[in-house]
C-alpha cells in the first residue's frame, strides 16, 4: 500500500544487522517488550537478501494511466468482486452501519490490495522490517515499524507464525505496516483479536475503520466522470455538485450530480482524456495509497462493482503520466516559483494541481493541472 523513494535510503549508512538490533533492545523494553517476545521474533534472525534487492528495485512509476486502471480494475477483479460483493453482503452491510463506508468501496480495495486475500504474500514480518531498518531504508520509517510489530507480538493475540506480509512488511489482506494495525486493526467477528490475515470480517472492518479515522464521509460518492462543456474556460477548479451543474458539467453516464458535496475538477491525462469531479472522499482513499491513480482505480472499481459503465471518455493514446523524479522535480521548480508545496517525494495533491493550473495560465497553456511532457519542459524540467 506504500511507495517508497530511494532518496533517503541512498542517504543513511547501512549497520550490520547485530549491531542495529542491540541497539534497538533498549527502545524495545522501553515499550514494554519483553525478552521473551524480542526473542521469539528476532532470536537468530538474518539479514534477507531478497528484501534488500526489492528495495533496490526502482519501482514502476508514470505507468500510462489507462494500462494502469487496465490492470487494476480487470473484468476478473470485476466479476470476483461482485462475487464478494454477494457472499459478504451481511457482514457488509454491518461494517456499513458501523463506519458508514460502502461496501462496493471496500471490496474494491480488498481486491487491489490481496486480490481478496488470494494474493497473500509470505514474506516473514520481522526480517523483513529489521533487515529494511538495519539498511536504513526510509529511516526511521521501518525501524518504527518493527518496534509497533514487537508491540503487537507482546499483545499476545497474533502467534509469531502469522507475521507474513509483503517484502516491505504490509500486513495481512488490507496490507497495514504494523503501526497501521495497532491503530486501525478491528476485530469485527468477536473471537477478541483483529485478525486481518484469515477473517473477512475483521479485513473489512479494518479498511472501513480506517477510512472512517481518515474522514472518510458516508454517502458521499468518491466522484463521477464528467463532460466538460464546449464554452468551459478552465478557470474553475472546485466548487459545489451544484456549482459545477451551473457551469455545465455533467455526468457522463447521465445521471444526476448530488445536490449537496464539493468536488474538484480532475483531469489524470490532461484536457484531452476523461474528466472527473472528486470528493473528499477520493482524497481519503489516497490515505491508504499516496496516488491518484490508485484512487481512481478504487473509485472506478467501486462503480463496476455496482453495474457502472467503465470510464466512458477515450484516454488519450500515448498517455504520458510523471516518473517520481519528474514529479519531484515538478515539485522544487514549482516551489523555487514560490508555490506552497506540502511534499517533495513526488506525491500530487489538488493544491499543487492548481499550482500548475496557475502556472499553465502564465505559459499561455490549457489550465487543466495536468503535469504534462510539454509543461514539464516549458517548466525547466527534464522529462523523458
Ligand atoms: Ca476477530
Amino acid at each position: 500500500m506504500l511507495a517508497f523513494t530511494m532518496s533517503t535510503a541512498k542517504a543513511e549508512p547501512a549497520e550490520s544487522l547485530d549491531h542495529f538490533l542491540a541497539q534497538l533492545r533498549a527502545d524495545a523494553t522501553a515499550r514494554g517488550i519483553t525478552p521473551a517476545t524480542f526473542a521469539a521474533a528476532l532470536g537468530g534472525v538474518t539479514p534477507d537478501p531478497a528484501v534488500l534487492a526489492a528495495m533496490r528495485h526502482e519501482p514502476e512509476y508514470g505507468k500510462p494511466m489507462p494500462a494502469y486502471l487496465a490492470s487494476l480494475v480487470s473484468p476478473t477483479r470485476i466479476a470476483a468482486g461482485r462475487r464478494k460483493l454477494t457472499q459478504w453482503a451481511e457482514t457488509l452491510r454491518a461494517v456499513q452501519q458501523r463506519f458508514g463506508v460502502e461496501p462496493a468501496v471496500l471490496v474494491s480495495i480488498w481486491g487491489i490490495e490481496s486480490a481478496f486475500g488470494e494474493a497473500a504474500d509470505r514474506w516473514d514480518v520481522f526480517r523483513s522490517l529489521a533487515t529494511l531498518a538495519a539498511a536504513r531504508f526510509q529511516h526511521p520509517l521501518f525501524r518504527n515499524e518493527l518496534l509497533s510489530a514487537l508491540t503487537i507480538l507482546q499483545q499476545g493475540k497474533i502467534p509469531r507464525g502469522q507475521f507474513v506480509g509483503s517484502w516491505a512488511g504490509a500486513m495481512g489482506q488490507p496490507q497495514f505496516l504494523p503501526s497501521s494495525y495497532l491503530r486501525y486493526a478491528v476485530d469485527f467477528d468477536g473471537d477478541g483479536r483483529a485478525d486481518i490475515w484469515s477473517s473477512v470480517p475483521d479485513v473489512l472492518a479494518s479498511i472501513a475503520n480506517y477510512l472512517q479515522k481518515f474522514g472518510w464521509r458516508a454517502g458521499l460518492p468518491w466522484g463521477f466522470e464528467v463532460v466538460v462543456p464546449q464554452k468551459f474556460d478552465f478557470r474553475e477548479s472546485r466548487g459545489s455538485f451544484r456549482q459545477w451543474a451551473a457551469r455545465g458539467f455533467h455526468r457522463a453516464d447521465g445521471g444526476a450530480l448530488p445536490d449537496a458535496g464539493m468536488a474538484i475538477l480532475f483531469f489524470p491525462s490532461g484536457a484531452s482524456g476523461p474528466a472527473f469531479l472528486v470528493t473528499g472522499n477520493f482524497v481519503v482513499i489516497k490515505t491508504f495509497n499516496n496516488s491518484d491513480a490508485y484512487a481512481l482505480a478504487v473509485g472506478t472499481l467501486s462503480d463496476r462493482l455496482r453495474g457502472g459503465a467503465p470510464v466512458r471518455a477515450a484516454w488519450p493514446a500515448d498517455d504520458f503520466q510523471p516518473s517520481r523524479g519528474e514529479r519531484m522535480a515538478l515539485q522544487r521548480r514549482l516551489a523555487a516559483l514560490g508555490f506552497k508545496v506540502a511534499d517533495f517525494e513526488g506525491h500530487l495533491d489538488f493544491d499543487l494541481r492548481d499550482a500548475i493550473r496557475d502556472q499553465q495560465r502564465r505559459f499561455g497553456m490549457t489550465a487543466d493541472g495536468y503535469p504534462s511532457r510539454a509543461f514539464l519542459q516549458r517548466l525547466g524540467v527534464m522529462a523523458r
